[in-house]
């Protein structure tokens, strides 16, 4: 993947341009072909397919996160009630897993303001999509085979429906074996350094699990152990993290504790701790798949700008 930036790509006056380019319908079609990919898979594999929730009172802190740059969290007065736009849609998965949807799955649109500088990583938007599923009893390692699964089956399907589009955009597909290799994220640090995300992606030629990162409540801690069964997928060539998930936390005490010693308010949450404390969470696991970044990588584009209609670009607020 380039690094420079083709911030020009992206100007207001080039907008349209670039949306009636014959190059960016290549890309948005091969996008329309993997969202066919992926739903039928997760539809063939016995998901629901639900619809997301875009305003909501409580929704994902993305804290801590040590990857996390969110610069505001944007909120609006509705009916007299403050809510806020969705940054992932993981508590309502728990709660329909909780509710007897033991395989759900919904296209949720996210909105994070990612900090301006992140407009250069070419992977951050401040409005994109996740595939965002849960399985209700999951393990870890089952994520990972239905994940590897997945994607087989949607590099299947591009190689059947869209070898002329990708060779157009010079966009070879990638072939990997599974099951892939997995890390912990200390190894890894160990060995690259602060910047192993990208570090490692660029040194692999095929996708790879990292475990065991410490972050937000809602992922699974083994307190005795001081490990976390959570898990991203990053994926090679500098294409870097394009899914994160883990098994679910689902006990009041537990959750509750690590909210009061990771400094997320108690109150916002206030709905969720109360059906934590009847005993309603089961144990789950799941994860978000990012579907922009997932075309970026099958399509092997630079930025992220070149994989959506309307780009949201972290810092450029464009009229459309
Ligand atoms: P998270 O659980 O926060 O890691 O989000 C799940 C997935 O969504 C990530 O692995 C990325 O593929 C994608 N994602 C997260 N933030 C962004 C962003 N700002 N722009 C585009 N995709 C993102
Ligand atoms: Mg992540």
């Amino acid at each position: 993947m380039k690094t420079q930036v083709l911030l020009e790509n992206i100007q207001v006056s080039d907008l349209f341009e670039s949306l009636s380019s014959a190059q960016k319908r290549l890309v948005l079609h091969v996008f329309s072909e993997t969202l066919r990919a992926l739903t039928s898979s997760f539809l063939r594999r016995g998901f629901t397919w639900l619809l997301p929730v875009v305003t909501s009172k409580a929704t994902d802190p993305l804290w801590p996160d040590p990857v996390a740059s969110i610069e505001a969290r944007p909120e609006l007065e509705l009916y007299g009630e403050r809510v806020r736009l969705t940054q992932s849609m993981i508590l309502h998965k728990q709660l329909l897993v909780a509710a007897g949807y033991e395989k759900v799955f919904v296209l949720s649109p996210n909105v994070r303001v990612e900090r301006r500088d992140r407009a250069k990583t070419g992977r951050h938007a401040y409005e994109f999509t996740q595939l965002d599923f849960e399985v209700k009893g999951a393990k870890r390692e089952d994520i990972f085979r239905l994940v590897e699964g997945v994607l087989s089956e949607v590099v299947e399907h591009l190689e059947e429906c869209c070898e002329k589009q990708l060779l157009e955009l010079g966009a070879e597909l990638e072939k990997f074996r599974a099951p892939f290799k997995v890390y912990r994220m200390k190894e890894l640090e160990e060995k690259y350094g602060p910047d192993w995300e990208t570090l490692a992606s660029i040194e692999s030629s095929e996708p790879f699990w990292v475990t065991d990162i410490p972050r937000e409540f809602y992922d699974y801690e083994d307190l005795e152990r001081g490990e976390w069964h959570n898990y991203d997928l990053i994926l090679p060539e500098g294409y870097g993290e394009v899914l994160s998930g883990a098994e679910r936390e689902w006990q009041y005490d537990k959750i509750a504790y690590k909210m009061r010693r990771d400094g997320v308010s108690m109150d916002s949450y206030r709905y969720y701790l109360e059906l934590a404390k009847r005993g309603v969470l089961v144990p789950s696991a799941g994860a978000g798949i990012g579907v922009e970044r997932l075309v970026l990588w099958l399509t092997k584009r630079s930025h992220i700008a070149e994989v959506q209609p309307f780009p949201r670009i972290p810092g450029i607020v464009t009229p459309l």
